[in-house]
């Protein structure tokens, strides 16, 4: 059973997330025995193209229209069947990311596909696919069976580790527009340059109530740049607009599984707790030695932030000096 995994290309090249999907997707490909058909839905060079090859792509198609500029759920879901009925894929494979979390759903709706979103571990065919996702905003793990014939899954970008190979892909061109069925017209976007994008971050340093106000940020922004951080923070302090609301982390904000997570003036509500608990190392920051933060926490510091940051930031930069 072929897996078709969706890439989303950024100024014309990809981004770790995508390198990840096409991982995930070999996995996948390798337990139901298919092929890895990477749909790259926008232009890319046939250089950038078939390096998907070296993460596991047996096949890339790449989708040259102009429309495939401006996102569009319906028209990208009718591309993706199409691809997909060429070349025999039932899985579908897509990052937990906004346009993966927008287009898996209009998928399975239209294939009448069952679908896991937020996966955190690579699926195994058991009387269907069974895929192991975080549920009670992260506090325990579900094991969710698919059984239908055409099965659509999301993973949780930062899960899995990127492996290369030395496998080469072969391409091809998706030629047909987008048809934009639901006549959605793009009124603005912000795009953020030059950040490590949060769910792909692999050291994020975040903030809550605790630093009092949007001018107290500096001294997170210092010790983010002295270690190659991403920002985020919580989300009364993204609803306060101290802090854009792409940075808010929790049940209802991203979801991360960073390497680090560091932690300050955040009470660790369980809200909070559901979108960073699967962070690999969580470092907390607070001067409330009872704040519940720290019985998520592997590494926890008791004492006011606007003393502990600046020197943890010294002491960064030293260690970096030496
Ligand atoms: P506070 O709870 O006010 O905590 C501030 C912390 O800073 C305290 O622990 C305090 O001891 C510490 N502090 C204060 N001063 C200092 C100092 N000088 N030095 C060191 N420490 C200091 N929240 C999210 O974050 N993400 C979500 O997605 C989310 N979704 C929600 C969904 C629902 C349906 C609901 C009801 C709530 C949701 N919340 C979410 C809100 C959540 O319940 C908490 O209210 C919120 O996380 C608290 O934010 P905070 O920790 O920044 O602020």
């Amino acid at each position: 059973m072929s897996v078709l995994v969706y890439i989303e290309p950024h100024e014309g090249g990809f981004k770790k997330k995508n390198f990840e999907a096409v991982n995930y997707a070999a996995q996948t490909a390798q337990s139901f025995g298919g092929q890895v058909i990477a749909f790259v839905a926008g232009t890319v060079s046939d250089d950038a193209a078939s390096s998907l090859g070296k993460y596991g792509a047996d096949k890339v198609v790449v989708a040259k229209d102009a429309s495939f500029a401006t996102f569009n759920p319906s028209g990208f879901a009718a591309a993706i069947e199409k691809v997909a009925d060429a070349n025999g894929a039932a899985i579908f494979v897509f990052p937990a990311d906004l346009t993966g979390k927008s287009l898996a759903p209009v998928l399975a709706a239209k294939l009448n596909a069952g679908l896991i979103s937020g996966a955190v571990a690579y699926p195994t065919q058991e009387d269907g696919l069974v895929a192991k996702k975080t549920v009670f905003s992260g506090k325990a793990f579900a094991f969710v069976k698919i059984k239908s014939d055409k099965k659509v899954i999301t993973f949780v970008p930062n899960s899995n580790a990127v492996v290369e190979n030395n496998k080469s892909a072969t391409l091809e061109s998706y030629t047909e527009a987008a048809n934009n069925k639901h006549n959605i017209t793009k009124v603005s976007e912000d795009v953020l340059k030059g950040e490590v994008p949060l769910s792909e971050a692999e050291l994020v340093v975040s903030g809550g109530r605790g630093l009092k106000g949007p001018e107290n940020w500096g001294i997170l922004e210092d010790l983010a740049k002295t270690i190659g951080a991403s920002l985020a923070c919580s989300r009364p302090v993204a609803d306060s607009h101290w802090r854009p609301h792409n940075e808010h982390v929790g049940q209802t904000g991203g979801t991360i599984r960073p390497n680090l997570y560091i932690a300050v003036g955040i009470s660790g509500a369980i809200q909070h707790l559901a979108g960073v608990n699967n962070s690999k190392t969580i470092v907390v920051i607070n001067k409330d030695p009872e704040a519940p933060f720290f019985k998520a926490a592997d590494y926890g510091v008791v004492g006011d932030l606007f003393e502990v940051v600046p020197k943890l930031t010294e002491a960064m930069k030293k260690y970096k000096n030496n």
